[in-house]
């Protein structure tokens, strides 16, 4: 579904992806792991055509630029950008014309109300909380329902209640087939339906594994993560995760510990 063949991506001097492989099947739940600057988000927009990079991407075949990869791949950016003067719903409204959706409206419905956004679709972009802000993005990434579906650190500032639905919406895609690609920095919030493990650290691709390799090795996915990632501050990790920012958005992240288990 995904051929990520020798992508680098340089910023000026500095390569934030460094000749980077990998091939996802269609149906997979992939997540990919790493810390705050491995290079995740700017993987995603190679990906997603929004960078200039070294190497080739195909989307079901097809280059990644192209309408037909375009027509199958969908992406939820972590910050999320709105239009300031237009309603939630206007949001929606623009973005299923955009995609030429037919018969949106139950959908729009369904997704506001999962993400308790349905009294709130009168408020314009810039009178939403961050969090609220963060669930109006997922539901417009969710909005078109496309075959694979990208998700830059989706947790991230959202409540209890919006991180369980967005873990049973993810379960619902696989259920369906679809082929996802979720980054995060967290261990924790990985517990969920996943069939592969990408861990990418310092722009290198440090494991791939499936479930089931995993499962066979009988290690945790935190063992393995700190076993790839040997040499890398754990410090400098658990500076990169304890952020105040983050820590405000999810208080209860502080109680378990991000790296709690270790
Ligand atoms: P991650 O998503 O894993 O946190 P990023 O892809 O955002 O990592 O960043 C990878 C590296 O590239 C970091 O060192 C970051 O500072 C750098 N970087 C990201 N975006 C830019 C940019 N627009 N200009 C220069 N450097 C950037």
């Amino acid at each position: 579904m995904l051929d990520v063949s020798h992508v680098t991506k340089k910023y000026g001097k500095m390569t934030a992806v460094n000749d980077l492989s990998f091939h996802l099947n269609p149906g997979e739940v992939t997540v990919l792991l790493g810390p705050n600057g491995a290079g995740k988000s700017t993987l995603m927009k190679s990906v997603i055509g929004f960078l200039k990079y070294q190497g080739e991407i195909t989307v079901a075949g097809y280059p990644n630029k192209s309408v037909e990869a375009r027509r199958v791949l969908g992406y939820i950016p972590e910050m999320p950008a709105l239009y300031p003067n237009l309603t939630v719903s206007e949001h929606m409204e623009f973005l299923a014309r955009a995609y030429r959706m037919k018969d949106y409206k139950d959908r729009i419905e369904m997704l506001l109300e999962r993400f308790e956004l349905s009294d709130k679709r009168k408020k314009f972009g810039d009178e939403l909380s961050k969090g609220m802000q963060q669930k109006l993005n997922l539901c417009l990434g969710l909005l078109p329902d496309p075959q694979m579906l990208m998700l830059d650190e989706p947790m991230i500032g959202l409540d209890p209640h919006a991180i369980k639905e967005l873990k049973n919406v993810i379960e619902e895609m696989h259920d369906q087939g679809k082929t996802l690609l979720i980054s995060t920095h967290i261990i924790d919030s990985v517990d969920m339906l996943w069939d592969r493990t990408l861990v990418l650290q310092n722009g290198l691709l440090r494991a791939n594994v499936t479930r089931k390799e995993l499962d066979d090795s009988n290690k945790t996915l935190e063992e393995m993560f700190f076993e790839v990632t040997e040499g890398v501050s754990q410090e400098h990790m658990r500076e990169d995760a304890v952020s105040e920012e983050e820590l405000n958005a999810e208080p209860e992240k502080k109680k378990s510990g991000l790296f709690g288990r270790r």
